[in-house]
């Protein structure tokens, strides 16, 4: 029996709920049923209403479920850049994301900044030929977060360009302003409490149009996975391939969970949260927020840097059966980063605060 608490950004804490509904799925038999019968129907439009009531997504939306968000990086060139991807690049995710249009044959551009800071919208000069302007509202790497409001900027000044939203690690935390951009998605091992193994795409028509109009250029948009073979399987309540039809089942019964809370709750909660462990970084003495500006700070991931090594506040925490995140890649020593998912209890996160200053100061 594992008794940890999981603070680590993704795989994380598993949703309370998850034990009662794998098992009601493995007394339904789902993992037996037909991916093209009734029953599974049913399951995917109970999924997708719940994600649509949750997020209060637009009708011009469509919810695709894919293997993961990286799947979705490539779908994302692969199916609706010809040519020319524009990426904000603060950290390792957005930098995969920017290097998958290079291994694609396109033009990836990108703007950087240094690990740790972020993008102020009215500095950067998006390139004319841009067809999709990649942003992360949530750099899970760094715990650099673009406000909704500056996200929202983009629109005006680039009408043509799709404006694709990375929210991996903090949907539903954002409440988007789904006019103001083209498409989210997330995968469910972040704020969803899932065990890893199912990426969601949020995208709206124009998107799809422009799926459709490279696809009759006779430009290749993959093959199993291409927007147009994904959005007529959808309309059926169905996916091209044998899909996960545990973790779509899975999901919609967790969303289903969450809308009993709401997701302004859910938010305010993520909110009192994060305060707790900023108030706490800012007072002690070995660690500090990663994030200098404040108005940049991650909510959901939140980053810090460590004085005593990082090995040493997980040597500490597991004598309490808790765990955080490491730092990434290179600041795996002299950073933590703490999760702060739906999944984990405020009461967790208090626990958390304070073993770290009883630990550490
Ligand atoms: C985790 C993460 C990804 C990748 O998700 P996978 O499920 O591993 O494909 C992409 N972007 C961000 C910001 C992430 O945190």
């Amino acid at each position: 029996m594992n008794n940890k608490i999981y603070f680590t950004p993704g795989p994380s804490e598993l949703y309370p709920t998850i034990g009662k509904h794998i098992q009601q799925a493995l007394d339904d038999k789902i993992g037996a049923i037909s991916h093209r019968s009734k029953q599974f129907q049913e399951i995917y439009a109970h999924t997708e209403n719940q994600l649509r009531t949750f997020l209060k997504l637009p009708d011009n939306y469509t919810i695709l479920f894919l293997a993961s968000a990286t799947e979705i990086w490539e779908r994302i060139l692969q199916n609706t850049v010809a040519h020319t991807s524009f990426h904000l690049v603060n950290g390792s995710f957005s930098k995969k994301f920017y290097e998958c249009a290079g291994e694609l044959g396109r033009t990836g551009l990108k703007v950087e900044a240094q690990f740790g800071e972020g993008f102020y919208p009215e500095q950067i000069a998006v390139p004319a030929e841009t067809e999709a302007i990649c942003l992360t509202h949530n750099e899970t790497s760094s715990g650099v977060s673009m406000p909704v409001a500056d996200i929202n900027q983009f629109r005006a000044k680039h009408a043509e360009a799709l404006i694709y939203v990375d929210s991996v690690s903090s949907l539903p935390y954002p409440n988007f302003d789904y006019s103001k951009i083209d498409s989210t998605y997330f995968s469910v091992q972040k704020c969803f409490g899932m065990p890893a193994g199912l990426g969601v795409w949020l995208l709206n028509d124009r998107v799809i149009a422009k799926a459709e109009a490279m696809d009759k250029k006779g430009i290749s948009l993959g093959t199993y996975h291409t927007i147009p073979s994904l959005v007529s399987k959808a309309k059926e309540n169905q996916t091209p391939e044998t899909c996960n039809v545990l973790y779509i089942y899975l999901l919609g019964k967790i969303v289903e969970d969450m809308n009993k809370i709401g997701a302004q709750e859910i938010r305010m909660s993520i909110d009192r949260k994060a305060k707790l462990v900023y108030d706490y970084l800012q007072t002690s003495k070995v660690f500090s927020p990663a994030v200098a500006d404040e108005k940049l700070r991650s909510q959901t991931t939140i980053v810090a840097n460590v004085t005593i090594g990082s090995a040493e506040v997980n040597n500490q925490l597991a004598a309490f059966n808790m765990a955080v995140g490491t730092g990434y890649g290179n600041h795996k020593d002299q950073q933590i980063r703490i999760a702060n998912f739906p999944a984990h209890s405020e009461q967790a996160m208090q626990q958390l605060v304070a073993k770290l200053q009883a630990c550490f100061g």
